[in-house]
Formats: structure tokens, sequence, C-alpha cells
């Protein structure tokens, strides 16, 4: 059966030449990076050569790179740190409602330690407005954390403005960009952000590895205690091969971006032109001319998410509705939510994230299975009959 992958946001296949850089690392060089002999040092080499190349893809130095276990960590890192570090100052931090669970669920978590959170309005395209945040900002403010690109419709929020109105109200701006970085351009200094938050699995390199950026001079308590290791920034033995697939990956993204940004963005408008003149009642969601060049999200009306993923799943096509930790759950997307999309829509909600593997060929394969599915469900919604008659 054919195989058509379109789930990249959850996570990518890691690249060959991935796999080729970790390999070593297990075997050979398996020392320990805090270790004085040369098999330390081999892995300290290791890692300090990909904190360079994170660093310098996102326009920072080394010095201001951490390693951490994944984008959930440096979310948890940023908000946290940042929150216990200025505690003295204030205890109001402003994000938004379409956040990522790890930074959201981590705002909850502070809720219950005292602090207050504001959590941000969007228009329905699911953008932030940079006028909201700087009226939000108070005299308690700070922190300020906004995704640079949402994981279910792939907005892209004005990270830039946003960042400015930190930096002039002199408040910290942390950015989730897990979904951005290796999709579109990041630079830390043209975004005014002060940590930034990347993860290793969207990227073409392996799960359990990602990186936060910390502004020099910027204050964050540590979340892990132990030993020295990241600066005090976050203890336990280095993940040395890992770290090493992170630096690839990065390494990989710089230099297939521009070009797989345009074929991507190809890929994906021929995937919507082709839904909506195949199938009637289908909305989209997202901003279409501010959003990633890889992903669409789009509900088919009177039929459930969840089916339509299992009647694609059968014919060898991988799809996701909503963000993948909460799928599972049928309750609506808060993204969607937000964006104030009736519950009756959101619930047929499906998101196509494309990557590096996709062809046209899997796009039409796609178009020639999709109508097919969503046909049979609406035959079988009580939904779908009422409308036909009304
Ligand atoms: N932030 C965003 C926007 C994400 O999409 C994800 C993963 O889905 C995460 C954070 C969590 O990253 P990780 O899976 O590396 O913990």
């Amino acid at each position: 059966m054919k195989k058509v992958y379109l789930d990249h946001n959850a996570s990518t296949p890691v690249h060959p030449d991935v796999i080729e850089a970790m390999a070593p690392f297990w075997r050979e060089v398996f020392g320990n990076a805090s270790s004085v002999h040369r098999f330390g040092q081999q892995a300290r080499k290791a890692i300090e050569d990909a904190r360079e190349k994170v660093a310098g893809f996102i326009g920072g130095s080394s010095q201001e790179v951490f390693f951490t276990s994944g984008g959930t960590e440096s979310d948890n890192l940023a908000v946290k740190g940042a929150a216990c570090a200025c505690r003295a100052k204030g205890r109001h931090i402003i994000t938004s409602s379409i956040e990522h669970h790890a930074v959201l669920s981590t705002c909850k978590h502070l809720e219950k330690q005292g602090f207050k959170v504001t959590y941000l309005p969007v228009d329905k395209y699911g953008l932030v407005d940079p006028d909201d945040v700087g009226k939000a900002i108070t005299e308690e403010t700070i922190l300020i954390s906004i995704m640079h690109a949402n994981n279910e419709t792939g907005t892209i929020e004005p990270i830039a403005d946003i960042g400015k109105v930190a930096k002039e109200r002199g408040v910290l701006f942390h950015t989730d960009a897990v979904q951005a970085v290796g999709k579109i351009p990041v630079n830390v200094n043209e975004l005014n952000v002060d940590i930034l938050t990347l993860s290793g699995h969207k990227i073409y390199g392996p799960k359990g590895i990602g990186a936060l950026y910390v502004r020099k001079g910027t204050r964050i308590e540590p979340q892990i205690h132990g030993g020295h290791h990241e600066k005090n920034k976050r203890a336990g033995t280095e993940n040395v091969p890992a770290i090493v697939g992170l630096g690839k990956a990065i390494e990989t993204a710089a230099d297939a971006m521009k070009e797989e940004s345009l074929r991507l963005t190809g890929l994906r408008d021929m995937l919507y032109s082709g839904i909506s003149k195949k199938i009637e009642s289908v909305v989209v969601h997202g901003h279409t001319a501010r959003g990633l060049p890889n992903t669409l999200n789009v509900s088919f009306e009177f039929v459930e998410g969840e089916s339509i993923i299992l009647g694609l799943d059968i014919k060898g096509i991988a799809v996701s509705s909503g963000s993948a930790c909460t799928s599972g759950s049928l309750e609506p997307s808060h993204v969607l939510k937000a964006m104030g999309v009736d519950p009756a829509i959101s619930q047929g909600s499906i998101r196509f994230s494309l990557g590096r593997d996709n062809t046209k060929e899997d796009i039409d394969y796609v178009l020639e299975i999709l109508p097919g599915v969503v046909s049979r469900l609406r035959a079988m919604s009580p939904l779908y009959k009422k409308s036909q008659y009304a």
C-alpha cells in the first residue's frame, strides 16, 4: 500500500545525514563530556560544535544556547525559569490563548504558585495583536511568552512587533519557535526576543533533544538541579548523540530551507485547491498569507476529524486533528476555539503538515482518496442529511 505521511508538525523522520552524524557517538565517542580524558574531550568538542551551529542558525552566540530534552522542557525552563528569577520584581505573565500546552500548562502551574497570567485573545486568523500585548503590560509584568508559529494552524505571529513592544517596555520576551525554526527564517535579533525555544524532532533531528536560547544578561533560574552542566542552567549528563544530531539537523535545514519553503508552499496550495474543488462545505483555518509553508488546517463540515483520520489511515495516509498532544481527546481544539470557530466545525478539522519527502504524487493520492472518505462519512451523518433537507 502507498504510504503518505502528512503529519510533520507532530514529528519528522530523522534525516539520513543526521543518523550518520550521530552514529559514532554511541560506540566510539561515548565518553562523558565532563570527563577530563580524551574520550570526554571529544564528546565536549562535539557538543560545542553543535552549539555553534544552533546559535549561528538563529543569530545568537554559542554562550547563549543551552541544550534541553526538547521543546517542552525548553518552554518550562523559559517560563518557570524567568518567573522564578524575576519574582521579586513582579508576578504578572502575558501569554496567548493559542500556545502549545507546554506553555499553557506551565502558566496554569504558575498561577497556582501565586503568579497572575493574562491569556491574550486572537483574531479569527489566530493572530495576536501587538497593541493588546502593550495594553496588557503592568508594573508587575515580568515575562511575555507568545509562540512564533502555531502548530495546529501554521499561523505566524507578528513576533518582531511584539518583541519591539516588549523591548520598549523593558519586559522579557520568550517565543516558542518549535514550529518555525527550519521552516522560516528565525533570527533572535531581528525578532527582538530574549528567550527562544526549539526542538530537534520537528526538524528531521532526533526526539528528546531541544535547545533554549537565552540572551546574554537575561536571568533564568534552572529547573533541574544537579551538576554544573550547561553553565548551571540545566543539570544532567549531556545527551551527546542527540546534541550532535540536533546540530546536523540544523545544518541540513539551513541548506534546504529556502528551496523547501517554495516547494512546500506549492504542494500545500495544490492540496487546498484540490480539496476545495472536489469537496463541498470545507472551511480553512489560519492565515493563508501569514502561514507556515507546510501547514494546511481545514474542517470538513458535518463529520468528525477523528473519523477522517481513521478513514485515511486505512489507505496509508497519516494526518492529524489538532495537535498531537491533544488528539486522542475529543475536546475541540483550544486554538480553533480561541479563533472563534464554531465547535461543530472545529470537530471536523484536519491538519495536513507536509515535509521533505512529500511529492506531487502524494498530493494526487490524497486528492484521490479523501473525497470518498468524506462523502462516505457524510452519508452516515445525521447532521449532513439534515442540512441537505434544510
Ligand atoms: N511547542 C510547540 C509549538 C510544539 O508544536 C511542540 C510539539 O508538538 C512542543 C512545543 C513540544 O516539543 P517537544 O515535543 O520537543 O517536547
